[in-house]
């Protein structure tokens, strides 16, 4: 493989094809999508571990991995084989019939995270919504709640999903603004402050949903010892915690979760994202049975949540990590990563935050938006995503290489120098 590669034939004609190919695309595109997006102007035709190639035949390195999605990197072998297995025998029986993989999944998922039973749906704003039913009926049949006034507590710059909910109790003005009346029930309090969470408790508190890295925020960690205080509260005070490990979990860390950085054991996991290994929509709530157990039949439900395809990926993805091989090595290659962007601070670089292979970059914003940055890393063979203003975030596949890491990492050495050169 061969990162930054431009065009493979250097003949005019060809390159003519080719940008004519990309600009028909895109026209097609801009005119029949939806604009709730604003990717970058490169169309991926197809994709092998942390390299994706586009239409042309160029090849950049992918350091979004699709929003961790694509943690164990596109197109894994293994996850691959046990997709195209699944794709020969049964792909949906909906959850009127058992399948024979569901079972096995959920076993072995729940044994992976240390809880005993799953709840199996596609999208992480799925796992999110019925994460707050779950919790919601929980406070009311089991915590004795009054009926209608529970109240679950949610952390400032949160991003769990763009359902009408789950936008409720967002503060995000863009991901909010005109699609109201909003959800009721929801108590939002700074991320990280543990006594404004403790002064947000009351008996009618169900639950705490929080992310123990805010991801979309700019990969925000928490102080030392916030995740083992809301642990402690919410233990005293009998309310669920939920962690949103959709984006943290599942390898991205070093660790299988992040919540295990402070070796706090929530109620809820919600997980997605690479539980689909990339290939599949994937999700799920798992906790113990004190808890799932609360739902009947008809109270929940999804056509597609726990269908074999899902299922049988849903195994494999569980068995890399079982291995913890990639654990290790995101926590390897994240030592690496962040000793590489530490060496860009104070040469456009303000600020790193990292855990594992994820890093939240904030960019000197005289210097340039995180968007500009991504469209010049782009030029350079590198794909990655802003998050807010001038904040970047590398979260590249686990299976990339050492020598691929650095030349993403030299990219945007590269990009800062242009830009400050002016
Ligand atoms: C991506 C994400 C979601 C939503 O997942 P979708 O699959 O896009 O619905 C929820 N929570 C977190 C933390 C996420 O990163």
């Amino acid at each position: 493989m061969n990162p930054g590669t431009t065009i493979s034939e250097d003949s005019m004609t060809a390159v003519e094809t080719a940008t004519s190919r990309t600009e028909s695309l895109l026209a097609q595109t801009e005119q029949h999508v939806a604009h709730n997006y604003h990717p970058l102007d490169v169309i991926v035709a197809e994709a092998s571990g942390a390299t994706v190639t586009d239409v042309e035949g160029r090849s950049y390195l992918d350091f979004l991995a699709g929003y961790s999605a694509t943690n164990f990197g596109h197109c894994h072998p293994a996850l691959i084989a046990a997709a195209e297995e699944q794709l020969r025998r049964v792909t949906l029986t909906s959850r009127a019939f058992h399948n024979d993989q569901l079972g096995p999944f959920a076993a072995e998922l729940a044994a992976l995270v240390g809880k005993e039973m799953v709840l199996p749906m596609n999208t992480g704003a799925e796992a999110v919504e019925t994460a707050v039913k779950v919790a919601r009926k929980w406070g009311y049949q089991v915590k004795g709640v009054p009926d209608g006034k529970a109240e679950i507590i949610v952390a400032a710059g949160n991003f769990h999903g763009r359902t009408t909910t789950i936008i409720s109790f967002s503060d995000d003005e863009t991901a909010r603004a005109g699609f109201g009346p909003y959800t009721p029930g929801f108590v939002t309090v700074p991320y990280g402050d543990l006594a404004a969470l403790a002064r947000a408790v009351t008996p009618n508190t169900v639950a705490v949903l929080l992310e123990p890295i805010q991801g979309e925020a700019g990969v925000l960690i928490p102080p030392a010892g916030y995740l083992a205080g809301v642990r402690e509260l919410t233990r005293q005070a009998q309310v669920l915690f939920l962690a949103d490990e959709i984006q943290s979990g599942l390898g991205r860390t070093g660790r299988t979760l992040a919540c295990e950085h402070e070796n706090v054991v929530p109620d809820v996991y919600l997980l997605g994202k690479a539980l689909g290994g990339g290939i599949v929509p994937v999700s799920a709530v798992v906790a113990d049975r004190d808890v799932l157990g609360v739902l009947q039949p008809g109270q929940h439900g999804s056509t597609f949540g726990g269908n074999p395809l899902a299922s049988a990926v849903g195994r494999a993805v569980v068995g890399l990590l079982q291995t913890g091989e990639y654990q290790q090595r995101a926590a390897r290659l994240g030592d690496q990563l962040r000793a590489g962007l530490d060496q860009l601070l104070g040469h456009g670089v303000v600020a790193v935050r990292s855990r594992g292979l994820w890093a939240g970059i904030d960019i000197d914003p005289e210097l340039a938006t995180g968007r500009e940055i991504c469209t010049r890393l782009a030029r350079y063979g590198v794909l990655a995503k802003d998050t807010h203003g001038s904040t970047l975030r590398f979260a590249p596949a686990i299976v990339i290489g050492e020598k691929q890491l650095q030349f993403g990492v030299d990219q945007l050495a590269r990009v800062l120098v242009d830009l400050r050169r002016g």
